[in-house]
């Protein structure tokens, strides 16, 4: 049995923070959030609408026009977040608790992305301090300069896993590139969101720059996308609701960077390192509780070693720790949420005619109560499957044999998603060759998810549209402007002169 830990310090009500104050709705209205190990309301969010949106753009609006944010030099905004970052790290144990508390992520991990988050800030900072803007010199005829301007009032959208670190990796280049920003965090997880607030008012960050509308998606961020202040908004989540805001968004042509959903292949060739390939593939898997949009969910192994490796692979994941999320010794948490719980458990149900099950299939033993799943490996998956095409977002994976380079890439390439791929072989060529024709925007050779930040991030085809990462986010946030100055005489065409 789970011993059921409450941290100390949990608000009494989470609120809206707006033009630098906490309030509530403008009509009142609150939502219940739950706790996925008890599935009890802890807590009432409030629940913007329209009306609350519409107060944190003018807000907003009024710190890009009228407020020194935009106007700084890139090392003051620097000082600032970095005193962010601080702050983040100071407090990372607290913020990893209230995380773990609210999303049902493993203590070690939870306390990993909260230091994540503060590196993002970090990095951020850096760069705008050292970014060099381009010049393109015509001799004796022109000189052209990049003037690079934020572009306005950015709406962050995030979903709600590691909820924190992901609303970081929106919220550090926003603002780093002289944006003001409203983020209308996931309603299933807005704990550790409402901590920014306090953040950025002790580094120093102006009133109004720093905008925060809890509620539902279909409320406050369908409100946000299609508020006509709004020139940008940074999304992460579904697919699907990609689809909406894509569509809800282009009466205003916004600018829009969507980070959607993945089934990324983990391609595991013969001549592979076969002990690195098993510890990253579960890993790659089951860690987050495999609420991870870069999960490895289907596993690709050449026939020549697929009895080993689907044999070693069960085994392992039967004896991966399922237990209460705030244990530092439990690998795999509790789910977000019932509903969530609900879906993936969905799944493990149809992979039953779908796969041969060689480990999990349901709920561990001894968890009664609260979102677990144990670990749940189905092998021999067909790629017509539901569990091999579409995203369960839960520690679930299928494990499908091949034959050839060939067919490896067939079903590496045969779903409509393309975020990440994992690629296990010492063949320098096949390496090299799988890689640049495996449809994903990025590609782990011989090794799970590990980031560098000045990488580009971001999915091709059903998942996402545009990249993210180092000088791609400045990018995002920002207008290059192409001022263009004469230098000699100007050799016009005289139309009308003759
Ligand atoms: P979701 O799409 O249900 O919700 C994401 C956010 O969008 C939430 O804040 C939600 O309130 C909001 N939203 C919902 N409907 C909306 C609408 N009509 N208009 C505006 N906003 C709306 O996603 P989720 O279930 O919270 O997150 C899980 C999904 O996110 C998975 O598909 C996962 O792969 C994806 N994800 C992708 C990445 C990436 O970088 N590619 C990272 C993390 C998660």
């Amino acid at each position: 049995m789970t011993t059921h830990h409450v941290p100390a310090g949990l608000p009494t009500s989470i609120q809206h923070y707006i033009d630098g104050r906490f309030v509530d709705s403008v009509d009142g209205g609150t939502f219940d959030v739950l706790d996925p190990v008890s599935n009890e309301n802890y807590v009432k969010a409030a629940a913007g609408q329209k009306a609350d949106v519409d107060l944190a753009v003018a807000a907003a609006t009024r710190a890009f026009k009228e407020g020194p944010w935009p106007r700084m030099k890139p090392r003051d905004r620097a000082r600032i977040l970095n005193k962010v970052a601080d702050a983040v790290e100071a407090q990372d144990a607290h913020l990893a608790e209230f995380e773990t508390f609210d999303t049902g992520l493993p203590i070690t991990q939870a306390l990993g992305q909260a230091q994540r988050a503060a590196e993002n800030f970090r990095f951020f900072a850096d760069l705008v301090v050292a970014q060099a803007d381009d010049t393109y010199k015509v001799p004796g005829a022109q000189v052209n300069y990049v003037n690079r301007k934020p572009i306005g009032v950015a709406g962050l959208i995030t979903p709600w896993n590691t909820p924190f670190m992901l609303e970081s990796w929106k919220l550090a280049p926003a603002l780093a590139s002289g944006c003001t920003v409203v983020l209308k965090p996931a309603e299933f997880t807005p704990l550790s969101a409402s901590l920014w607030a306090s953040i950025f008012e002790e580094a120093g960050l102006p009133q109004g720059a720093f905008n925060l509308v809890n509620g539902l998606g279909e409320e406050a961020g369908d409100a946000l996308v299609k508020h006509p202040d709004v020139p940008l908004i940074s999304f992460t989540g579904e697919s699907r609701t990609g689809q909406i805001i894509f569509g809800n968004a282009a009466p205003m042509l916004k600018g829009l960077s969507m980070e959607l959903g993945g089934k990324s292949p983990a391609v595991v060739f013969a001549d592979a390192d076969l002990d690195a390939a098993i510890d990253s593939t579960l890993f790659g898997v089951f860690s987050l509780n495999g609420e991870r949009c870069t999960a490895g969910s289907r596993i690709l192994v050449e026939r020549s070693i697929y009895d080993e490796f689907v044999e070693r692979y069960a085994a392992r994941a039967a004896n991966i720790v399922v237990g209460d999320p705030h244990d530092p010794a439990t690998e795999v948490g509790a789910l977000v949420h019932p509903e969530h719980f609900e879906k993936v458990m969905s799944y493990v149900e149809i992979g039953k005619s779908e796969g041969r099950l060689v480990a999990g299939g349901g709920r561990p033993e001894g968890l009664p109560t609260g979102n677990y799943v144990s670990p749940t490996v189905f092998v021999d998956v067909a790629p017509d499957a539901r569990i091999f095409q579409e995203e369960i977002f839960g520690p679930v994976v299928a494990i499908t044999p091949f034959d050839t380079d060939e067919e490896a890439l067939e079903l590496a390439n045969g779903v409509r998603y393309g975020l990440a791929a994992y690629i296990w072989t010492n063949d320098l060529k096949r390496a090299h060759s799988f890689s640049q024709n495996v449809e994903a925007g990025m590609v782990w050779l011989n090794s799970h998810n590990v980031r560098d930040l000045r990488t580009p991030f971001g999915g091709v085809k059903a998942s996402g549209l545009g990249h993210e990462g180092g000088y791609l986010s400045i990018d995002f946030y920002t207008d290059s402007q192409a001022v263009h100055i004469t230098l000699g005489a100007v050799h016009t065409p005289r139309f009308g002169a003759a």
